[in-house]
């Protein structure tokens, strides 16, 4: 027993492969792809979409109701502690890198 939804991709039946399609010579069509629900992308957009093609093609057709969920008004921004620190690179040679730390205030 398998669950599926069709692929959100808003022109998944217009892509030319031939698992899409479907019908009886003289009348075959490309159809829309099932995504099979497992537990593996039950927790990304894998559940909704056959591929990061349908996926953007989706999120470009519907960026304005996307955004608007939840709308970003100002910056947001994480505290952090920057320095200088000596390292040797994979020729053993030393250099600077800048080590950026996160400050967790609770
Ligand atoms: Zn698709």
């Amino acid at each position: 027993m398998s669950s599926f939804v069709w692929c959100h991709g808003p022109t998944c039946h217009k892509s030319h492969t031939q698992d899409r399609i479907r019908g009886v010579k003289g009348s075959k069509v490309l159809r829309t792809r099932k995504v099979a629900q497992t537990q593996w992308n039950q927790n990304s957009f894998y559940s909704k979409f056959c591929s990061q093609g349908c996926y953007n093609a989706f999120a470009n057709t519907h960026m304005q109701e996307i955004t608007a969920i939840a709308p970003r008004t100002e910056a947001l921004e994480t505290p952090i502690e920057v320095t200088k620190v000596q390292d040797i690179d994979w020729g053993n040679r030393n250099y600077i890198r800048t080590e950026i730390k996160t400050i967790d205030n609770g």
